[in-house]
């Protein structure tokens, strides 16, 4: 299998995600990753930390809770990556980064407590108010 590729706005930071992604696609509404994507949802691959390698560039790091530390390129800011304290055996990445976005649709919506009311995306979806995932 060709592995995933992608990569931030200019092109500074490139990665691949060998093997099929351990986990699933869920659109993440809570209010820290609006504010660190400046978008409205913020959707991400979950897949093994291992199976993400950096082919150009680096991360720079960011943490934006005492558990929670955000990859973005510090040149443009693309975010990329998200690392939890608590689950060392994930790395989100954002769909957004991929090369093929298209190929990795969502199953879910996380941290729904905090969707916006406005915001009505894949509304088919099932739905969680925090980011336990019903898929692992
Ligand atoms: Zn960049
Ligand atoms: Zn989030």
């Amino acid at each position: 299998m060709k592995p995933l590729s992608g990569g931030c706005l200019c092109g500074a930071v490139r990665y691949e995600i060998d093997g099929r992604p351990k986990g699933s696609v869920a659109h993440c509404h809570c209010s820290m990753c609006r504010r660190a994507a400046g978008s409205v949802a913020v959707t991400w691959l979950t897949v093994a930390p291992d199976q993400f390698r950096l082919t150009r560039g680096a991360l720079t790091r960011y943490a934006s809770s005492a558990k929670g530390a955000r990859g973005f390129c510090g040149t443009c800011g693309s975010p990329v990556t998200f690392l939890h304290a608590d689950h060392p055996d994930e790395l989100d990445v954002t769909v957004g980064t991929l090369d093929r976005p298209e190929d990795m649709p969502a199953s879910l919506h996380i941290w729904t407590t905090s969707r916006l009311s406005w915001l009505h995306l894949d509304v088919h979806l099932p739905e969680r108010e925090d980011d336990a995932d019903p898929l692992l």
